[in-house]
């Protein structure tokens, strides 16, 4: 039976699956498929970036979705981002997203992320709100930004981000940077949810003892962590039995005893 989806309510008032099919490092003839595969568990939301550079071969496997009638636009939620460096100034940001929409082959995207702050924040900003304003990004977004980057974003603008996408797990919880975005109405999404390449976090000692104790594997743990700390997941795979394990994170929880143990931080070092 297909597993039940649990979203997250941003501040423009719509509903990001709380766990998306990470793409970077997914290699372009893997990522079809994997695509397809996370689809049919039931995956809603996958996470693109232009810098990926798999873009187009998610658009062909987006539009093969569509036809076979596996799942509708407006029921998947796709995020993609503007390029690192290259696409900040204010007359590149609408070719940038463009270039993204041609290469997945759609008319919006539902999130458009600053991939990385630049050097100046303010008026890629602007630019990023005249696509919202467009409706070829349904919500904007920053990525990587930092308490004081936020500041100085949130000085000039006329549109609150929904979301900021950074680096969060169980071995680093950056509560001080949640707590503050939390408290501006912006959604945090968790990228490396799984530690990232080598998933050093999975042989975490308190991260494998509450796996033991609730029958789960430790990357499911790390996964629900985010869950239940109010963060959507966006882990990557391109193998299905892990794509499949790491959407069955919704319909169980770690109790708040087990949970307790992840903010022992001194044991929750690398
Ligand atoms: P991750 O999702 O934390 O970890 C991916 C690694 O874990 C891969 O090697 C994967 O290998 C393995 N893996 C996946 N599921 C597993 C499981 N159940 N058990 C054991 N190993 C498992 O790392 P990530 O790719 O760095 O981050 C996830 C996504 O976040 C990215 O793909 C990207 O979409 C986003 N991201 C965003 C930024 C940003 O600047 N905004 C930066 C980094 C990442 P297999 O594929 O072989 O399963």
């Amino acid at each position: 039976m297909a597993k039940s989806i649990k979203f997250f309510e941003l501040n423009t008032g719509a509903k990001i699956p709380s766990v998306g099919l990470g793409t970077w490092a997914a290699a372009p003839n893997a990522i079809g498929g994997a695509f397809t595969t996370a689809v049919k568990v039931g995956y809603r939301h996958v996470d693109c970036a232009q810098m990926y550079g798999n873009e187009k071969q998610i658009g062909v496997a987006l539009k093969k979705v569509f036809k076979d009638g596996l799942v509708k636009r407006e029921d998947l939620w796709i995020t993609s981002k503007l390029c690192r460096n290259t696409d900040h100034a204010p007359e590149d940001v609408p070719q940038a997203l463009n270039r993204t929409l041609r290469d997945l082959q759609l008319d919006y995207v539902d999130l458009y992320l600053i991939h990385w702050p630049g050097h100046d924040i303010p008026s890629t900003w602007r630019a990023m709100e005249a696509l919202f304003d467009s409706g070829k990004a349904r919500a904007i977004g920053v990525s990587n930004f930092s308490v004081k980057q936020l500041e100085d974003l949130l000085a000039v603008a006329r549109v609150t981000p929904a979301v900021n996408q950074v680096k969060i797990h169980p071995v680093w919880q950056q509560p001080r940077l949640c707590e503050y975005f939390k408290s501006k109405g912006i959604h945090l999404t968790g990228y490396s949810p799984l530690g990232s390449s080598g998933t050093p976090i999975l042989k975490n000692p308190i991260v494998t003892t509450v796996a033991e104790k609730l029958g789960k594997t430790p990357a499911q743990v790390a996964l629900r962590w985010g869950l239940q700390m109010g963060h959507s997941v966006v882990p990557k795979s391109t193998n299905e039995a892990r794509i499949e394990q790491n959407f069955d994170v919704c319909e169980w929880s770690i109790a708040e005893n087990l949970f307790a143990k992840f903010s022992e931080s001194e044991k929750m070092r690398l």
